[in-house]
């Protein structure tokens, strides 16, 4: 059996990406459609043969409760809206994918772990790079200490953000800028390489060459970790420059990916030759791989729940405030 997705929110991420994913996965369907722009239906509902009882507006979606084609609620709005959506499929009644970052406040994440625990049902986060093979093989060198211990990660992701006006400039419906979209991607890998928690950051903001375009949110800034092993990270994010890479200098050698967060083909190598693995769909590999848990009735892992969204959340926010203070923040894990 393949357990239907409903996609809400058509915009760049669903119709590009996901949507074609969608036509490629083992375990589960393109099942539905939630959309506040009425005049994206009808190339949907031909595109991808949706019947018209399987699309819903943003008042109806709660209606999707009594709707059997529907398994999992998959939410691809702007960050600010991931927590009411997420509540309200849960409340309905549903498994729910969000997409990252999870929420704009570590309160937010919070109310979309309760709701869904409350609902009996399962929360994802959008991480796909959990389930894409480059990925998972330099967490196993890291985390394995293939090379020895990790003793520095440089993990950066940015690039040029487009157009003036779009959600991502605006701090209500963003959280922040570049950090909250892509620079989580910098973070995970921190994380996932070193396989520990940071327990303190330094930040800081980078000077605006576009004050005017960037008056909301930072144009790119700068982050250290520090982790209980002894192990350092250092980071950049922006929204005025391509940088995408993950590297790992460790006792005995190094590994890295570049491209590291991107959809791929991603690229990697080590101090001993290159990284070989097979090239997937992202996205098709990471909704069949929660769909195959929710499938076979398991918990999904640890490190793609909510609980792993909200660490991640909480990370975003001690970074702003190590920027804004200019203090160096102790983290709790
Ligand atoms: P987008 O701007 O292309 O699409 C957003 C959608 O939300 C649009 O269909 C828009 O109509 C709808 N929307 C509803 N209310 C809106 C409002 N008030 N203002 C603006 N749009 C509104 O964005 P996107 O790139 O598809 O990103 C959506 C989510 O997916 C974000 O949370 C983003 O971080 C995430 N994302 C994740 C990945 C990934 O690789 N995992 C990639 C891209 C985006």
């Amino acid at each position: 059996r393949k357990l239907g997705i409903a996609l809400v929110g058509l915009g760049y991420y669903s119709k590009n990406l996901l949507a074609p994913a969608l036509q490629q996965t083992q375990n589960c369907r393109l099942a539905g459609i939630v959309t506040g722009t009425p005049s994206k239906v009808e190339e949907w509902k031909q595109k991808y043969n949706i019947p018209q009882a399987n699309v819903y507006d943003y008042k109806t979606f709660d209606r999707i409760a009594d709707n059997k084609d529907i398994d999992v609620v998959y939410v691809v709005l702007p960050n600010s809206m991931h927590e009411e959506f997420v509540v309200r499929a849960a409340q309905a009644g549903k498994h729910v994918i969000c997409e990252k970052p999870m929420a704009i406040t570590p309160k937010a994440c919070q109310n979309m772990i309760d709701a869904c625990k409350k609902a009996n049902k399962q929360l994802a986060i959008g991480y796909r790079l959990h389930y894409e093979p480059f990925t998972k093989e330099v967490m196993r060198l890291g985390q394995e200490k293939v090379f020895g211990p990790v003793k520095f990660v440089e993990s950066s992701d940015g690039f040029r953000s487009g157009d003036p006006n779009q959600w991502r400039l605006k701090k209500s419906m963003a959280g922040g800028g570049p950090l909250m979209d892509v620079g989580i991607y910098a973070i995970q890998g921190a994380r996932y390489v070193t396989g520990e928690e940071p327990i303190s950051v330094t930040a800081q903001f980078a000077p605006k060459t576009d004050p005017q375009k960037f008056k909301d949110v930072e144009e790119a800034m700068f982050w250290q970790f520090q982790f209980p092993s002894g192990a350092m990270s250092n980071s950049t994010t922006s929204y005025a420059a391509g940088v995408e890479r993950l590297y790992a200098s460790c006792e005995k050698g190094w590994f890295e990916l570049a491209p590291a967060f991107g959809y791929g083909p991603l690229k990697g190598r080590t101090s001993k030759g290159p990284i070989e693995q097979p090239v997937v769909n992202h996205q098709a590999a990471h909704m069949d791989g929660v769909c195959k848990d929710l499938l076979d009735g398991k918990n999904l892992p640890d490190h793609i729940t909510g609980e792993e969204g909200l660490r991640d959340v909480k990370l975003l926010e001690a970074i702003y405030q190590a920027a804004e203070t200019g203090r160096k923040i102790q983290l709790k894990s």
